[in-house]
């Protein structure tokens, strides 16, 4: 495999890169790890979270969808208790986990 940015040499670095792409400054971040262990995306987070600030969205709007993506950035519970819902959502789900799960 040729290196993924000058396209000249074998690569023999991460990421697809040639030694002197790999080590130039800025070329390694033009292209995201190819390792299936690097991290990406939002990080994965297990435990127990910070409480968000309650939001008025309602559940499936862009908004809320929104706000999720702020909560899971910022590494705080995805769900907070005060937050709206729909007025047909069962009282049931109440003790909903706290932990965040994120799908990779
Ligand atoms: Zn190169």
């Amino acid at each position: 495999m040729l290196c993924r940015h000058c396209q000249k040499v074998k690569s023999n670095r991460p990421r697809g890169l040639c030694w002197s792409c790999y080590y130039t400054p800025g070329v390694r971040d033009l292209y995201p790890s190819t390792s299936k262990f690097a991290r990406r995306g939002v990080k994965d987070f297990n435990g127990r979270a910070r409480m968000p600030e309650p939001t008025s969205a309602l559940p499936g709007t862009p908004e809320k969808v929104a706000i999720l993506e702020q909560r899971a950035r910022l590494g705080l519970s995805l769900w907070h208790p005060l937050d709206a819902r729909l007025s047909t959502t069962p009282a049931a789900d109440e003790d909903a986990p706290v932990t965040i799960s994120l799908a990779s």
